[in-house]
């Protein structure tokens, strides 16, 4: 006889993280960088890579790599989480910190890891709402926080998938907050390089905030599978206790230390886009949508007069996918589109307006 165990119940019951892909020509779903990351950069990376020492285990504390972040945003490497995108530093804050007996917090809609981790990992969510257009309003936070206290509180600016910036003040507030209630804030700022401002600044060696970012999005290295968290020390000294010992390899670190010698190429990518973004955000304002400002590298929009889901499978009939957020709670009819190269945009923006007009 054979038997089939069962895993445990949140596990059981719950389904899985998935972004469709379909084989299409214009790809803007997934909020990657239109581009490949730049040519000599590449060729650093592969002549490093031609010297691993392949019989030995990589750097345990990735010291390099860390060191490297560390100069980028002026602290010292025992300030620097990293790991295998930021989905693994948000996953380890959750295994530190969370876990059963525990609460979470998340200000919906945002980016869906952050519960769906906080469940993987026994710890309850609690689920505060956005206001009007998704702005965090401070009255909901004060809210939530003071009812279950939650070990974590989660926001994410540019926040995934509406492109809303958390106001400074406001981030400003919410720490304020979560030490009157005794517990650590995470900022996700995976898209932090296309926004005007970061939480960066209320960083602080005894402040219970840290703030992740991702190589994924801006710096167009979704293929290396690398992100990272500054914080507190005593923060850092933690997570390295829960996470897997030798996590990082070694061709990632090295992908990721390279990665910082080319930064002019990388933020004349990041100051396109930008670019790109308020032209593509002011076509769709021409459009028959409704269509909210966004500080990332992606666009929200509502089409008004055909149903959402409706549309994105009309785009994918013109080869373009971009995400379907319209069965998502509070994003009734909303699709999210990735700022893509400027042909991919036009491309997109024919095929809607042929659907819409
Ligand atoms: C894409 C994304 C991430 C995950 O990025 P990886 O570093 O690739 O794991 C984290 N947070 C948000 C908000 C994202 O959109």
């Amino acid at each position: 006889m054979s038997t089939r165990p069962r895993p445990r119940d949140s596990v059981a019951l719950m389904e899985g993280y998935h972004s469709p892909q379909i084989d299409v020509e214009v790809r803007l779903n997934t909020n990657e960088s239109p581009e490949s990351a730049p040519r000599e950069f590449v060729d650093a990376v592969t002549a490093e890579i031609a010297d691993i020492e392949w019989h030995r285990y990589p750097d345990r504390a990735a010291t390099g790599l860390r060191d490297a972040i560390g100069r980028l945003h002026d602290v010292d490497g025992d300030r620097v989480f990293a790991a295998n995108g930021s989905n693994e530093v948000l996953q380890t804050l959750l295994l530190t910190y969370g876990g059963p007996g525990t609460t979470a917090a998340v200000f919906e809609p945002t980016y869906a890891l952050h519960s769906h981790l906080g469940r993987i990992t026994g710890t309850t969510v609690a689920e505060g709402e956005r206001g009007p257009d998704f702005v965090l309003d401070i009255d909901e936070v004060a809210r939530v926080l003071r009812s279950v206290r939650p070990a974590i509180t989660f926001l994410c600016s540019p926040n995934n998938p509406t492109g809303v910036v958390d106001p400074p003040d406001t981030t400003a507030a919410v720490l304020e907050l979560v030490r009157e209630t005794g517990g650590l804030l995470c900022v996700d700022e995976a898209y932090g390089q296309f926004a005007p401002h970061s939480a960066l600044d209320l960083l602080g060696v005894d402040v219970p905030l840290v703030v992740t970012r991702t190589y994924s999005k801006t710096w167009a290295m979704a293929a290396a599978r690398l992100g990272y968290l500054i914080g507190p020390e005593w923060v850092v000294a933690e997570l390295e206790k829960v996470v897997l010992p030798y996590h990082l390899d070694a061709m990632t670190q090295i992908a990721g230390r390279v990665a910082l010698d080319h930064l002019d190429a990388m933020r004349r990518r990041v100051a396109a886009l930008v670019e790109e973004r308020n032209r593509l955000t002011a076509a769709l304002a021409e459009l028959p949508v409704d269509v909210w400002p966004s500080g990332a590298n992606f666009v929200l929009f509502r089409p008004t007069g055909v149903a959402g889901g409706e549309v994105w499978r009309r785009l994918t009939e013109r080869s373009v996918l971009v995400r379907d957020c319209s069965s998502w709670p509070r994003l009734a009819g909303c699709l999210r589109v990735t700022v893509g190269t400027a042909e991919e945009d036009d491309r997109f923006l024919f095929a809607l307006r042929e659907i819409l007009t």
